[in-house]
C-alpha cells in the first residue's frame, strides 16, 4: 500500500479507487501539539472500533461521514476528502483550553453549548480563530460553509450527549474535523474517539478520556476498552 501521509495518530494508504483512501489508526499518543508522545500497543484498535461504531450511529440519524467501511482491527475504507482546515470543537461544560482561557472551573456547566473554531496549523499552535480570521485565510469558500460546520457540530453534539448518557458517560467537549468530498460536499471526516473528546463517567466523574494521558492521570487502555464495551450495549 502507497503511504499517501502520516499524522500523529493516523496513517493515509492510497486505495483501489481514487475517490477513497484508507485510514490507518495508530498506537500513538501525543499531547500539547506533539511536546508530550507515548505509544500504547492496542490503543489503534479500539479507536478504529470506536470511530466506525459512532460514525454508522451518525450517518444513521443523516449526518454525512467519510466512513465506507472497517477493513480490519486497525484500518477503515474511508471516502478521499480534501480536510478542511478547522477544529470545530463544541462545549458543554467548561475543561481544558476554555478553562484556562476564560478561567472557568473545571466542571462548570456552561449556560448554553458553545461552538469554536480552531486554525489546524501546527506551526502556529492550533489558534483558536472567528468567521472572520476563516475568511481572510481562506479556510472555506464562504461564510455559510462556516454555518453548516457549526450546524453540524451542534447536531453532532445533541445526538452524541443522549448516546454517551445512555452508557453512563458525559460528554465535556469534543473536536471534530470536517472535508470536502468529490462532488464539494462537506462530510464528517478524521475520528470521533476518547483521544478527541472529554467524557466523563457519571456515577464517579472519573476521567475515561485522553486526559488521562495528558496529565497521568490513569490508565488510558482500560478506560477505552471500557468505553467501548459500553458503545456495543448501545440499543
Ligand atoms: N481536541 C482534540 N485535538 C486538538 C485539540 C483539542 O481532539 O488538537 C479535543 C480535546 O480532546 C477536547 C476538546 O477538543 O475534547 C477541547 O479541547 P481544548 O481546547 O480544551 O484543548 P486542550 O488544550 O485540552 O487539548
Amino acid at each position: 500500500m502507497k503511504l499517501l501521509y502520516e499524522g500523529k495518530a493516523k496513517k493515509i494508504y492510497e486505495a483501489d479507487n481514487p475517490n477513497e483512501v484508507i485510514c490507518e489508526f495508530k498506537d500513538s499518543l501525543t499531547a500539547f501539539n506533539g511536546e508530550k508522545a507515548a505509544s500504547e500497543s492496542g490503543k489503534g484498535e479500539l479507536n478504529c472500533a470506536i470511530t466506525t461504531l459512532i460514525f454508522k450511529a451518525l450517518e444513521k440519524e443523516g449526518i454525512p461521514t467519510h466512513l465506507i467501511k472497517q477493513i480490519d482491527s486497525t484500518k477503515l475504507l474511508v471516502k478521499k476528502v480534501d480536510i478542511i482546515p478547522i477544529e470545530v470543537v463544541v462545549r458543554n461544560i467548561a475543561a481544558g483550553s476554555l478553562s484556562k482561557r476564560l478561567g472557568l472551573k473545571e466542571g462548570e456547566k456552561l449556560p448554553f453549548t458553545i461552538v469554536e473554531f480552531y486554525y489546524k496549523n501546527d506551526d502556529l499552535n492550533d489558534p483558536l480563530i472567528n468567521d472572520d480570521h476563516a475568511m481572510i485565510l481562506n479556510l472555506v469558500n464562504d461564510r455559510k460553509e462556516l454555518d453548516i460546520l457549526r450546524e453540524y457540530g451542534r447536531k453532532i453534539n445533541e445526538f452524541l450527549t443522549k448516546f454517551f448518557d445512555k452508557i453512563g458517560l458525559t460528554l465535556v467537549d469534543f473536536k471534530v474535523e470536517f472535508g470536502k468530498d468529490k462532488d464539494g460536499h462537506i462530510i464528517l471526516a478524521d475520528e470521533i474517539t476518547p483521544d478527541s473528546c472529554r467524557l466523563w463517567d457519571k456515577k464517579t466523574g472519573k476521567k475515561m478520556d485522553k486526559d488521562l494521558f495528558r496529565f497521568d492521570l490513569g490508565d488510558i487502555k482500560e478506560a477505552y476498552t471500557e468505553i467501548l464495551k459500553r458503545l456495543k450495549e448501545v440499543k
